[in-house]
């Protein structure tokens, strides 16, 4: 696979797997096949996490060339990602103890010989044990895992061998094109046994061996199954003080349609790049992707999400032949230098999840109340709908999947060009 950070490239993706969406890939998804050969599966991730397509336009694809029942599958796999950005939403203090307990980790490494050896086999392909060792070179040649794989690695890496999940999920989250505040720290969670309290994920040989169509069959060396023996036997549920999961009531904007006048601006960011909006700006900005440049992120990754921006940058320009060329804001001051120069009075902002930027669009909305633009905060329509049900299990949202997409209309051809002009 081979993404290009473009939402052309991320639309020729979606045609090209929508046929596949039905028996295919319920058959196939669960196979790891490794580098370049993950045909079974979208590999849709790294373009819905910075939502150069939106979920709905994914699902309307499948749903339009499938029946319902054939293609469930796929929808309910696109419905998790709603699930567990929903959920973080209902507990943001599962994000902020995960940050601080990483912050902790981090010094205890710099300080625990023992714990930085042991951290350092594992993100240098140095354990012995061929299958994870390969993940680890895999993810850093590509920034993608297959989703069993990324079951495996965490399971390995928790309860074989015995490091804090929190670090392994910031590994993740730095080397993985579709890295998510959400999706990443709730599914390293959950094969922790955190997530559904008491519930582990055990990574067991023979089902590492049914799942890798062969790939490892060689006697040793780097590709084979050599160091499968180590791997632990059972997978204690880790706990924690139920205070972390507390739930919170989320403060979501309404649900209304703003009216065009005076001048309006579009601020994107890396959460939300699609170039959908009610009324059509006179400026566009975008925040630098919070993963760009930082040191512990890898340079796919950085450069993913730069190249994402500037080609929605370079794509809002060619559209909507904007006299201010829309600009990626960096820092603070250039941000607010940008609310001012381009003399907005309003500002339209597609929603902030929590995760690593939340605070960040805070001071945004702060500094644009400061500078008398009024802002809307654009709710998308499926997370409107999915996120409410989102509280507690899957199976809770499950349910309603159905509602779900009757009421977002996907069977009405949708308009994919984005801003209505
Ligand atoms: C430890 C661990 C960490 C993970 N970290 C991330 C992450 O940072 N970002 C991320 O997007 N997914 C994450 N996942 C979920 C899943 O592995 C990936 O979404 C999936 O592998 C992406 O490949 P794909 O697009 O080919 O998936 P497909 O199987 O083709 O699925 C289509 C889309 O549905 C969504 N999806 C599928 N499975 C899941 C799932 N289990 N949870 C949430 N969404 C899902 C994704 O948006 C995906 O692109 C993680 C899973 C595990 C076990």
């Amino acid at each position: 696979m081979n993404w290009t950070p473009t939402r052309a490239a991320a639309l020729t993706r979606l045609a090209e797997f929508a046929p596949l969406a039905g028996q295919h890939y319920r058959a196939g998804r669960n196979e790891d096949r490794g580098v370049g050969q993950h045909v079974q599966v979208s590999g849709l991730s790294p373009y819905l996490r910075h939502r150069l397509l939106l979920d709905q336009e994914v699902v309307q694809a499948v749903i339009l060339r499938h029946e319902p029942n054939t293609a469930a599958k796929f929808i309910e796999e696109v419905l998790w990602r709603s699930y567990f950005k929903g959920w973080l939403e209902h507990h943001p203090g599962v994000w902020t103890n995960y940050i601080n307990d990483c912050a902790r980790l981090r010094k205890s490494v710099a300080d625990d010989k023992l714990l930085r050896a042991a951290y350092s086999e594992a993100i240098y392909a140095r354990t012995g044990i061929a299958p994870f060792d390969a993940w680890v070179r895999e993810l850093r040649a590509t920034g993608y895992l297959h989703n069993h794989a990324r079951m495996w690695f965490a399971s390995i890496w928790i309860f074989t061998l015995g490091l804090p999940w929190q670090l392994g999920a910031q590994w993740f989250h730095y080397h993985l094109l579709d890295g998510d505040a959400a999706s990443n720290t709730l599914s390293w969670r959950w094969v922790a046994g955190l997530h559904t309290r008491g519930k582990t994920y055990l990574a067991r040989a023979d089902n590492i061996k049914r799942y890798t169509a062969q790939r490892f069959a060689g006697d040793r060396g780097p590709d084979s199954y050599a160091g499968l023996e180590r791997l632990a036997s059972s997978a204690p549920a880790l706990t924690e003080d139920p205070a972390v999961t507390e739930q919170h009531t989320p403060n979501w904007p309404e649900h209304h349609t703003p009216q065009p006048g005076g001048r309006v601006g579009l601020l994107l960011h890396d959460e939300d790049m699609a170039l959908h909006a009610p009324i059509q700006p006179v400026a566009v900005g975008m925040l630098a992707p919070q993963r760009v440049g930082r040191r512990r992120a890898s340079r796919l990754v950085s450069r993913f999400g730069l190249q994402a921006a500037s080609s929605t940058l370079t794509e809002a320009n060619q559209k909507l032949q904007l006299k201010n060329a829309p600009t990626l804001l960096r820092t603070r001051s250039a941000t607010r230098h940008w609310m001012q120069e381009t003399k907005l009075d309003r500002l339209m902002v597609p929603y902030m999840p929590i995760g690593p930027s939340f605070h960040r669009m805070q001071w945004v909305l702060n500094q644009a109340a400061e500078l008398g633009i009024e802002t809307e905060v654009l709710f998308r329509d499926i997370d409107g709908l999915a996120w409410p049900h989102a509280r507690r299990g899957f199976f809770a949202l499950r349910k309603h999947i159905p509602d779900i997409l009757e009421q977002l209309h996907l069977k009405t051809p949708v308009q994919t060009e984005l801003i209505p002009v």
